[in-house]
């Protein structure tokens, strides 16, 4: 079921604590798409997927219109939107057994489409088959971890078969590792069962690794919304840059092809004037020696070699905060890192949002790579 917003706008309060959630958003989201809305705390996020939900309506003089396929439901109510949701804190009835959370839609809906008990109780026994809880089916939510928890909430907003499924960062509240499965999950189910989903979050990491897309909010407004490579590769913004990911950030005054930042000093392409460069960790190379084009001196402060790649602090007297790089172990080891050493950044690539030029610009290193 695809999903259309058009002029979705948002303001709460009145006269002078009027505030503005929303600004007209416009999204269309394909039939059987999974896109997970990422933004900070306060960007929209909630008003937005509530809107959709039909549990909140959108500003009612902007011509706001919501349309799952062809049907509109701008004022359908929300019994009627056919949806399912999951929120972040699991609010599963206590005084029943999971297999009874799960079935809970189901018996109560009108006499004349209620399944069979028989039929119900099939279907429950199938959906805690997915979330593998069967087991667990006559324990109650208090008896549970907050993954399992979690995974009952899932399989009871399916029960009810809906086309769409709404989830507000619904696994905040758990541990990394549970968080890793039960994305997992969510991805297996949502393309086993073949509905669309809306996904909020405000992790990064969980939005890319999760969504078809990924549509980045501040402020009430979509700043970008692409796959997770592009908004990655190619952000539209500063904003979306610095979001995604950890950032270093040269600031300083060219002249004449030269950035000059204290005693560092790199050769750029640019006209002269105040310039801020932004760098992601792996684009920064570490070295013994300065090159003819990059005379960055660091030392290093922190070392952490947890993971794939090894994570090096770094700090300089131009440096207004610290950098992060992201280096090989080989390179790790070569370079023989310890906390204190000298060393030079060299930066691979870098990239700059110049306040008047809405399209992002790239060195002239990564446009040849
Ligand atoms: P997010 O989910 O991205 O954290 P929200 O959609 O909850 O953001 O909030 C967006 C903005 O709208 C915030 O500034 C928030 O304070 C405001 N807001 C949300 N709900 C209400 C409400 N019921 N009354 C007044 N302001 C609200
Ligand atoms: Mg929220």
């Amino acid at each position: 079921m695809s999903i259309r917003l058009h002029n979705i706008g948002k303001h709460f309060g009145s006269g002078r604590q009027r505030t503005q959630a929303l600004e007209p958003v416009n999204l269309d989201i394909h039939d059987g798409e999974l896109v997970g809305l990422l933004g900070p705390s306060g960007s929209g996020k909630t008003t937005l997927l509530r809107i959709i939900a039909g549990l909140e309506h959108a500003d009612p003089d902007g011509g706001a219109r919501i349309l799952f396929g062809e049907r509109d439901v701008t004022n359908v109510h929300v019994r009627d939107r056919r949806i399912g949701f999951v929120f972040q804190h699991y609010a599963l009835f206590r005084h029943m057994t999971v297999f009874d959370n799960v079935a809970f839609g189901l018996t109560v809906m009108p006499r004349r489409n209620r399944p069979t008990s028989g039929e119900i109780r099939a279907r429950v026994h199938r959906l805690l088959e997915m979330v593998q809880l069967e087991q667990l089916a006559h324990r109650y939510p208090a008896q549970l971890s907050g993954g399992q928890q979690q995974r009952v909430s899932l399989a009871r907003a399916l029960a009810l078969r809906p086309d769409v499924l709404l989830l507000d960062e619904p696994f905040g509240a758990l541990d990394a590792k549970v968080r890793q499965d039960l994305r997992r999950w969510l991805r297996h189910l949502h393309d086993e069962l073949g509905f669309t989903s809306l996904f909020v979050t405000h992790d990064q990491e969980e939005a890319l690794e999760l969504s078809d897309r990924v549509a980045v909010m501040s402020n009430g407004r979509i700043e970008q919304i692409d796959t997770p490579d592009a908004v990655y590769r190619s952000p539209a913004n500063h904003f979306v840059f610095e979001f995604l990911g950890d950032v270093n950030h040269l600031e300083g005054e060219v002249r004449d092809g030269t950035l000059t930042c204290g005693e560092a000093r790199l050769s750029v392409e640019l006209p002269d004037g105040s310039e801020e460069l932004l760098l992601r960790p792996h684009e920064v190379r570490l070295a013994e020696a300065p090159t003819p084009e990059a005379h960055l001196p660091v030392t290093v402060t922190a070392i952490s070699p947890v993971g794939a790649e090894v994570r090096v602090e770094l700090t300089a007297d131009w440096l207004g905060e610290p950098w992060l790089a992201t280096v090989r172990h080989a390179d790790y080891e070569r370079l023989g890192l310890s906390r204190g050493q000298r060393l030079y950044a060299i930066p691979r690539r870098w990239h700059r949002f110049p306040d008047a030029s809405p399209a992002p610009a790239l060195s002239p290193l990564a446009r040849a790579a």
